[in-house]
């Protein structure tokens, strides 16, 4: 029986349908990579493609993330705003605070 070295795992198989895929462009009608071989490459594309898949999607992920971290520079500077308007505020409220207490003060020592 003919057999062939597949150009992929160099094993010896028979060369029949059932250890090579059928090719009609090569001049014996059969592939040069065995049935496994194909299985195999079949198998890491799909792994391939899954990869790729995860790849987009944690590239995606990692946008999402820029954005987040983008956004969360936002809520200091949203604090950083409240804060000063805290601070603009908050004179004036201790102010009174004191302006009222010096006034007690005074009323009390008036009397
Ligand atoms: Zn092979």
């Amino acid at each position: 029986m003919e057999s062939r070295e597949c150009s992929q795992c160099c094993c010896d198989f028979p060369l029949t349908d059932e250890y090579f895929h059928r090719d009609a462009s090569k001049p014996d009608g059969f592939k040069t990579v065995c049935k496994m071989c194909r299985l195999e490459e079949n198998k890491r594309k799909e792994n391939d493609e899954i990869d790729d898949r995860i790849q987009k999607l944690e590239e995606r992920g990692i946008k999402l993330l820029d954005t987040l971290v983008t956004g969360g520079s936002n809520i200091p500077h949203m604090a950083e705003t409240y804060q000063r308007i805290m601070e603009v505020s908050a004179p004036s409220r201790a102010a009174r605070r004191e302006g009222s207490r010096s006034a007690r003060l005074s009323a009390s020592a008036s009397r």
